[in-house]
């Protein structure tokens, strides 16, 4: 039986339930009066081709400097911030794709997201997908848990996962994240159709870490009955 976007949001809410995505440190940003929504931007970028857990160890050394500040990474020497974020790989790559975002948030927006924001999502978009090292997840991850702009965020694992179930289009980004949005968009609206993208992005998350991983535990997998990939991994 075909697995729909709709049927796998109600199965994977019944199996991993509603998770609170993305994780950001409130009591940091209210000691330090700054912008949790700063903090997604950095992880963003942070988590491109990375596990989150060494995420996790370069955001603490930035936190550890009073960095997860826009003004002050902005500012920052390129060769502190590289050592910092050391722990998240590809850090010289990374530490000038934060000091550019940083600076050009700083200068085109005076270093407050609201009126970077507070735009139409399709401009903002075009315009982070602008930016040096800023891709499509990077982009949509920034728009979805920082702008609270209803988009689907598709990752390395929701690819997997359409690749193995399979849907019904080709497995490029676009097209994907077409595919979601349409049958999301049709059921819900507004802030619930954000929450839904929120949701199911971190659900797939967890789900392939659990089940769906690069060599499969199909026992027990709650969509095992409408995937097609799992006699393979016998
Ligand atoms: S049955 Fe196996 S391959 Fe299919 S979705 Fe579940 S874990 Fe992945």
């Amino acid at each position: 039986m075909k697995l729909s976007p709709l049927k796998l949001y109600q199965i994977l809410t019944k199996k991993v339930g509603n998770l609170n995505w993305w994780p950001v440190d409130k009591k940091y940003h209210e000691k330090n009066s700054t912008d949790p929504r700063f903090e997604i931007i950095v992880g963003a970028v942070l988590t491109q081709n990375t596990a989150w857990s060494n995420v996790e160890k370069a955001l603490l050394n930035l936190k550890s400097q009073k960095m997860l500040n826009l003004e002050k990474l902005a500012n920052e020497d390129i060769k502190k911030l590289t050592k910092l974020i050391r722990p998240s790989g590809f850090f010289n790559q990374k530490a000038i794709r934060l000091k550019n975002i940083s600076i050009y948030l700083k200068n085109k927006y005076n270093s407050n997201l609201d009126r970077f924001f507070i735009r139409d999502m399709n401009v903002i978009r075009k315009e982070l997908l602008s930016l040096n090292g800023i891709g499509p997840e990077t982009a949509d991850s920034i728009l979805l848990y920082a702008g609270n702009k209803p988009i689907f965020v598709v990752d390395a694992y929701t690819k997997r996962l359409c690749e193995r179930i399979p849907i019904d289009t080709n497995i490029s980004y676009n097209e994907i994240q077409k595919y979601f949005q349409k049958e999301l968009a049709e059921k819900y609206q507004g802030e619930e159709l954000i929450k839904a993208y929120k949701n199911l992005h971190a659900q797939i998350v967890i789900f392939a870490k659990k089940y769906c991983k690069k060599k499969p535990i199909c026992k027990n997998c709650p969509i095992f009955k409408h995937c097609n990939f799992k006699e393979k991994s016998f």
